[in-house]
C-alpha cells in the first residue's frame, strides 16, 4: 500500500522545476560506438563504453596509459623505505 501511493505521487511532481527528460539521448563514445539512454542531456560524449572498455574486450594494454601503476609502485617503495629508516632510529 505504501509502495503504491509512492508511485502515484510521482504524478504530482511540481511544474517548471524539473529538467526536460530525453528518453532517447544519444551517447557517443570516442571509439565510435553510440547508443541511446534516458537522460536530461540530449547528447553525451564518453571516452569509454562497454564496447571498448578493457574489462569487456579482455585487452589490458589500454588500462595503464598514464603510467599510474609505475607511479604507485614508486610511491610504495618510498613509503616502505621511510618506515625502514624510522625503525632504525
Ligand atoms: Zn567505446
Amino acid at each position: 500500500m505504501v509502495m503504491y501511493s509512492y508511485i502515484n505521487s510521482q504524478k504530482d511532481m511540481q511544474k517548471d522545476i524539473h529538467p526536460q527528460f530525453h528518453k532517447k539521448a544519444t551517447v557517443t563514445c570516442s571509439c565510435g560506438n553510440s547508443f541511446a539512454v534516458g537522460s536530461i542531456k540530449e547528447k553525451i560524449e564518453v571516452e569509454i563504453c562497454g564496447n571498448c572498455h578493457p574489462f569487456y574486450t579482455g585487452n589490458e594494454k589500454v588500462l595503464d596509459t598514464a603510467g599510474r601503476v609505475e607511479r604507485f609502485k614508486a610511491k610504495q617503495a618510498k613509503a616502505t623505505e621511510k618506515k625502514a629508516t624510522k625503525k632504525k632510529m
